[in-house]
């Protein structure tokens, strides 16, 4: 059997296995005992929170004949072609591909047939929000008059974006963000199943990774075991959701109290080198921090967020300047939302490194053996943040052309070092290319960028697969710089090759393209294309020769790539 992710395989089948949720679950149940349904719900949370799942095991429940207290029996055959998703009246829905009005309008029609097997026609409208304004009106009349015998049930990440016309004529749900310790249950639950061993401070750094989201618990733990050796420890665990061990945390903590700019640099770089996230790193130093100071004030240890009492953490504490401490979470949480905006997070931890570790005007520095700083270095410094400074401004320039004055005409300045695309390896992949390898691997690509450490899933976050054979993928990139990053990265190059070994059954190797430069590369293919005909094998193609083959090239060039990313230029 070809592997499954855990998300999926332990996806909940009864309202008592969806952590976390219980005021929810209960309500519904409550509401199914009692025959007391709704004709519209609206299921709103964070992704990963239980929303969907509940809506399946509602729609199992409303037509199970062997429900008991609100729970379907999940044996009949009813519940099991629910959940095998093809119960034709259980109609999933993904507004985020169908969000036109004509889809709307034909469930409007439909809806008004009776249900053919199933007691109740369900509807399930997944990511609601991205339905078109015309879509939402044509709903809003369904819903106005609602057929007998459906249910429907909207879900969404983004309540605020739908109309208040729709909220106002459904039964509203709200999901929250599932506690560490509901996440670790669950974890705990399955993987004594599983029969696999694990640390529990593993299974507590999954869960605080995944901010409340069990599919992305999941997918660090389907993760985690891939890498295990038959056991899951918190060291694997750390590299993988690109968290920062306590101790690497108080190191750089420390660098920017005895103002050691080197040091703490040193550290930032280390620590990203390692592929831990660099929002994760901005985060952790907050929380870090916010225990230093918590731990100043009471001494007490239970009240700690993330932080072990150890006695590198109670010397970090009892040296530490609380002005200094409050200092590092400000410029931290400042330049969090600075990455935000930013492809390039790194940049941005730079700068703020070397900012706290300038001696602040009323800081008390910790006394070291090293001695004082001197006025070199100080101007070194300060020349090198004004240097740092100024790339922001060129990245933010280029990144909002919007908010730019029309000043400039020209194009942007000058390119920097452009990337070089290795493009025998790219050819050797679009001679064996198919359509299908491509449709194959754009089906699984989500899946794969979710299941790969928080590092390497930010360099691929602005990827996308263009060409695909059984052996080899083409990806491109929105900027240089992450195609850089993602070709000289043989362990993401490796994690890729792994996952799609286990998916798709077979390896790949990923080759890396700018965004900007694969038009050229691609036409120059089929350029080549053009220019060897099949007759011929070593020698030299010349061009009339090309000319009666045109028009198989052209077509075999929509097999690779797809007729929309085909324009025929003579
Ligand atoms: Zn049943």
């Amino acid at each position: 059997m070809s592997y499954q992710a855990l998300y999926r395989v332990w996806r909940p089948q009864r309202f008592e296995d969806i952590a976390g949720q219980e005021a929810v679950t209960q309500t519904l149940r409550n509401a199914l005992s009692h025959g007391n349904t709704s004709h519209a719900y609206l299921f709103s949370g964070p992704r990963g929170t239980g929303k969907t799942s509940a809506a399946k095991i509602f729609a199992k429940a409303m037509n199970c004949k062997h429900a008991v207290d609100g729970e379907p029996c999940n044996e009949c055959d009813l519940c099991q072609s629910i959940t095998r998703g093809n119960l034709p009246d259980v109609i999933e829905i993904d507004a985020a591909s169908n969000n036109g009005v004509d889809e709307i309008r034909d469930i409007r029609e439909k809806a008004n047939y009776a249900p053919t097997q199933a007691d109740y026609k369900v509807y399930i409208i997944d990511e609601v929000h991205m339905l078109s304004m015309g879509a939402f009106n044509a709903l809003l009349k369904t819903l106005e008059e609602p057929p007998v015998n459906v249910v429907f049930i909207l879900a969404t990440t983004e309540p605020h974006k739908i109309p208040l016309t729709i909220i106002s004529r459904t039964q509203r749900f709200d999901f929250r963000r599932i506690a560490p310790l509901d996440i670790v249950r669950r974890m705990t639950f399955i993987l004594n199943e599983k029969e696999v061993n694990f640390e529990e401070d593993a299974l507590l750094a999954i869960a605080k990774a995944a901010e409340g989201g069990m599919r992305d618990a999941l997918s660090i733990l389907d993760q985690a075991l891939s890498f295990s050796n038959g056991t899951i420890t918190l060291e694997e665990t750390l590299r993988i959701t690109g968290s920062v061990t306590q101790e690497l945390l108080s190191e750089y903590v420390r660098a920017s109290l005895i103002n050691d700019t080197e040091k703490g640099l040193s550290l930032l770089h280390s620590i990203l080198q390692e592929g831990k996230d660099a929002n994760r790193l901005a985060d952790d130093t907050i929380l870090f921090c916010r225990d230093i100071l918590i731990y100043q004030k009471t001494q007490e240890e239970t009240v700690l967020k993330m932080s072990k009492v150890n006695e590198q953490f109670t010397e970090l504490v009892k040296e530490a300047d609380a002005e200094k401490i409050y200092e590092i979470i400000r410029v931290m949480n400042h330049t969090q939302q600075e990455m935000r905006q930013s492809s390039h997070a790194e940049v941005y931890l730079e700068v703020a490194t070397v900012r706290l570790t300038q001696p602040s005007p009323n800081q008390k520095v910790i006394q070291t053996s090293g001695g004082g700083v001197d006025d070199k270095e100080v101007s070194a410094l300060k020349a090198k943040m004004a240097q740092m400074q100024k790339m922001l401004e060129q990245m933010q320039q280029n990144q909002a052309p919007a908010a730019q004055p029309i000043q400039k005409t020209t194009r942007q300045p000058k390119k920097q070092q452009q990337f070089k695309v290795n493009k025998t390896q790219v050819f050797t992949v679009l001679e064996k290319a198919t359509k299908d390898d491509l449709n194959r691997l754009k089906d699984v690509w989500p899946d794969l960028i979710n299941y790969l450490p928080a590092g390497q899933k930010a360099i691929l976050k602005t990827s996308k697969p263009v060409a695909a054979s059984p052996h080899g993928l083409v990806v491109t990139f929105d900027y240089d710089i992450l195609c850089e990053r993602a070709s000289s990265d043989t362990f993401l190059i490796e994690s890729i090759g792994d996952y799609l070994e286990k998916v798709i059954g077979h390896r790949a190797e990923m080759c890396s393209v700018p965004a900007d430069q694969w038009p050229t590369v691609r036409q120059a293919f089929i350029q080549r294309m053009k220019n060897s005909s099949p007759e011929e094998t070593d020698a030299a193609p010349e061009e009339e020769a090309a000319e009666t083959q045109d028009d198989s090239v052209v077509s075999e060039a929509i097999d690779i790539f797809g007729k929309e990313a085909v324009t025929i230029k003579d």
